[in-house]
């Protein structure tokens, strides 16, 4: 229906004198700047300061992306405020109609966005296209706005009166969003913030800002008004900047413990509302009586899809019992996978987002080593044929982890399996109940009974049984738990229409006879 998109226009200018991080090794002429969005036009930065984009699977510098000014976010922002007077006057409809269109064109460009997102995050192109596809849901779900943003009404509360309720949208939000899902993320951000009336400043990730980039350009061309979503970029300046501008009233956040934990003490300080959803260790138990080879695969896939680059990832697998002796067959099934660049239809696990990750992975591989844990398959030291300059770790996994191991105690964020044992569903539920985070969790088997103990005892966000990876559709709440979550109100579903609105409630006495109610200084009551 909607004609296909070109790529990006990103703008091929020489860099600014004195511009703090470009390599040397790189074309100035031909580097692609990756431009903010402001007042509905791609801008580029004036900034000096720039920070290079790389290919993960080559380290090739494949553009630039600059620590916008403070004077061009406070442009953003004033942009956006100025916006939402007249876009909070929209119909609900009006403003879903739009959506409606940026859902259709998100579906026809599906491929052009994977092979940006394959190419600057690096997860292969089946995985980008269930990143974006996961995003159009909630698009589709914030097209149901008319009715998920109805306030409540009852009739006659005492003789004439009525009391009913508003769900009004808060003014200018923002978005701070984490590298691993550059289409779903922001995409959980600004479809459901605008479907409520609210404008947005968008700060995609420094790392993979592109697609961000691309999918508001999309949101433009489907008819939404000029400034009412606003794209600028950087790092802790951009950050700090959101977290005290006046004018932000909520701050939607995804990413890691240390950015998160920051971020909400900095804009809840400054009387923001913050959602933030934060990191995980997410444990996966498996009793004996499991359905063994579906369960394998859903370890395996779920462990070392996107190289584990996914809060949602299984990390740590339980073995609870005689399930203990099933180690052989999991390594042999994540030997079967094959690293590769993720433009390869035939590769199952891509590379790291950066040098800086893959060391970082591999020291916690090598620390399990020495900290007492076996490792039965390692996945240091893979080349990829042709991708030799890439940041590829291999399916890993470690067995005889305990919770003192560092491997344990940290997110890895990277392609690695550890093994832990138990000799029962109670131990296994007390290991992931101690464990800080509480994002998800899933329990392997064919009892219903220990499902039901487990889905009653266990303290996590979300719980898969018999189902790896159990995010829910859009229709229900992203709900994490402990330390994976700070805030109260969740992304999407009706969490985030509580999150981006303010409830306003009104009572009315319309009567025609004259005779009044007795008001006085006592407390009115309704007792008639
Ligand atoms: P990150 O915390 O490094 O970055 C996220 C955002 O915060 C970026 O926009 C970045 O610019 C900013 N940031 C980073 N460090 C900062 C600092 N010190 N001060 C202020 N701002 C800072 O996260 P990431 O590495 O991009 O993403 C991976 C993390 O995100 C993992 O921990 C993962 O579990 C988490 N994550 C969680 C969910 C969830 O729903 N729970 C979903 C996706 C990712």
């Amino acid at each position: 229906m909607f004609k296909k998109i070109n790529t990006p226009q990103l703008i091929n200018k020489t860099a600014s004198t004195g511009a703090r991080l470009f390599s040397t090794k790189m074309n100035k002429q031909s580097v692609k700047k990756v431009p903010m969005i402001i007042n509905g036009e791609k801008r580029i930065s004036q900034s000096k300061e720039w920070y290079e984009i790389h290919n993960p699977a080559t380290n090739e510098v494949i553009a630039m992306v600059p620590q916008s000014t403070d004077a061009e976010m406070a442009e953003a922002v004033q942009n956006s405020k100025q916006a939402f007077g007249e876009w909070r006057d929209w119909s609900v409809s009006r403003r879903v109609r739009v959506l409606y269109k940026l859902r259709q064109m998100l579906e026809d460009n599906t491929q052009e966005l994977a092979q940006m997102i394959t190419e600057e995050q690096g997860k292969t192109l089946k995985d980008a296209e269930g990143d974006i596809f996961r995003g159009i849901e909630v698009v589709e779900h914030a097209c149901n706005m008319s009715v998920l943003q109805m306030g409540d009404t009852t009739e006659n509360i005492a003789k004439h009166i009525d009391i009913y309720s508003y769900k009004q949208p808060l003014g200018v939000t923002a978005g701070i969003c984490p590298f691993n899902f550059p289409a779903m993320i922001p995409l959980w951000m600004f479809p459901m913030a605008v479907a409520t009336g609210n404008t947005m400043v968008l700060k995609p990730s420094e790392r993979d800002p592109t697609t961000g980039v691309r999918i508001v350009e999309m949101a433009l061309e489907a008819g939404l008004p000029k400034g009412v979503v606003n794209v600028i970029h950087g790092k802790k300046q951009t950050v700090d900047f959101i977290c005290d501008a006046p004018d932000i009233k909520a701050i939607s956040f995804v990413g890691g413990n240390t950015a998160g934990e920051y971020i909400y003490a900095r804009g809840t300080g400054n009387g923001k509302r913050v959602q933030a959803n934060l990191g995980a260790k997410n444990h996966a138990v498996v009793l004996p009586d499991a359905r063994k080879e579906d369960t394998i695969n859903a370890l395996c896939g779920a462990a070392f899809g996107a190289a584990g680059q996914r809060c949602m990832a299984l990390t740590t697998a339980i073995l609870v019992g005689e399930a203990k002796a099933w180690l052989p067959e999991i390594v042999a099934k994540a030997k079967t996978y094959k690293v590769n660049v993720g433009s390869d239809p035939t590769a199952d696990v891509g590379p790291l987002i950066s040098p800086q990750s893959k060391t970082r992975v591999e020291s916690l591989i090598a620390s399990a080593q020495k900290e007492g844990a076996k490792i039965d398959l390692d996945g240091r030291g893979v080349v990829v044929k042709g991708y030799e300059t890439g940041n590829f770790v291999g399916p890993t996994i470690i067995s005889g982890v305990k919770n003192v191991h560092t491997c344990y105690k940290e997110e890895i964020f990277g392609p690695v399996m550890l093994i832990m044992t138990a000799e029962n569903l109670d131990e296994a539920i007390q290991i992931i109940n101690s464990n800080p985070y509480g994002n998800g969790t899933a329990i392997f088997t064919r009892s219903g009974p220990a499902a039901r103990k487990f889905q009653f005892e266990v303290d996590a966000g979300q719980i898969g049984i018999n189902l790896p990876i159990p995010v829910p559709p859009p229709f229900f709440s992203f709900t994490g738990s402990r330390a994976s979550i700070r805030g109260d109100l969740n992304f999407y579903g009706k969490g985030a229409v509580q999150f981006y609105t303010q409830t306003k409630t009104i009572m009315s006495n319309w009567r025609e006879d004259e005779s009044g109610m007795s008001f006085g200084t006592v407390m009115p009551t309704y007792k008639k």
